[in-house]
């Protein structure tokens, strides 16, 4: 019996790709390369009795749109880290203010 390996769309983690195996319903994480598709090509699942294997096909634009996203995440985590921190400093600021009045 020879069956044609089925085409799996993975989910892209970085340089990792998340696949949800066919044969045994579990994620399987590949190696995916740098970029979107670097990971593509048939892969054996050795999980699940005697089975074909099947073929990853990465969606490059799903890819790139979700890097794309993460990055932005990434920024504005960067920006409110940034925001909090200057926050601190003008309280710091403030406090020293208010423990060392003005002489009068
Ligand atoms: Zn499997």
């Amino acid at each position: 019996m020879t069956t044609p390996p089925p085409v799996v769309t993975p989910r892209r983690e970085g340089r990792l790709l998340i696949v949800v195996c066919p044969w045994c319903q579990h994620e399987h994480v590949h190696g995916g390369g740098e970029s979107p598709g670097d990971g593509d090509g048939h892969r054996v699942a050795d999980c699940f009795g005697d089975n074909p294997g099947y073929v990853i096909r990465e969606d490059r634009i799903a890819s790139q749109i979700a890097e794309a996203v993460a990055r932005r995440n990434r920024q504005s985590e960067q920006r409110a880290e940034l925001a909090a921190a200057r926050d601190r400093g003008l309280a710091a600021r403030h406090q020293t203010k208010l423990n060392h009045p003005p002489r009068t």
